[in-house]
Formats: structure tokens, sequence, C-alpha cells
């Protein structure tokens, strides 16, 4: 069973999780990925952020549309 990490960031405006387009296999193939002055478009403040590779989080696909539940109002 593959199972997809999806890289996340906290927006620094709003403190809420952020999904910035990248996946990847496991915590181990991310620590050998390399990303640098890396841009995303943020839904929550209607910026954009850059981030940088420690400051990015692995949420598992799986619970994904769980996590989404964190920014709705009523769960
Ligand atoms: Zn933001």
């Amino acid at each position: 069973m593959v199972k997809v990490y999806n890289i996340m960031i906290r927006c620094p405006v709003t403190q809420k999780p952020l999904f910035t387009g990248f996946q990847t296999a496991s915590p181990e193939e991310f620590a050998r990925e390399i990303y640098k002055n890396v841009r995303v478009s943020c839904p929550h403040c209607k910026s954009e952020h850059r981030w940088r590779k420690d400051e990015a989080f692995l949420l598992p696909e799986e619970s994904a549309s769980e996590s989404s539940t964190l920014w709705r109002p009523n769960r």
C-alpha cells in the first residue's frame, strides 16, 4: 500500500496549516530532498509565502481529509 505524505507549512500570518503542493513518499525521502526558496500561494491570507525545509512538516495523505476540518468552523 502506497502512502504519500503531503508537505505542509504553517501560514505565518494565520498560523493555519497550508499544503505546499509538494508530496513525498516517506520521511526518509523528504530528508534527502532539497527545497530552496519555494513559494506557495496561501489561501488563508491571500499572499505568497516562501518556505524552507526545516519549517515544513509531513502529513500522511490518508489523514488529509481529517486535517481539512482544522480550518472549518464546525466538525
Ligand atoms: Zn498565509
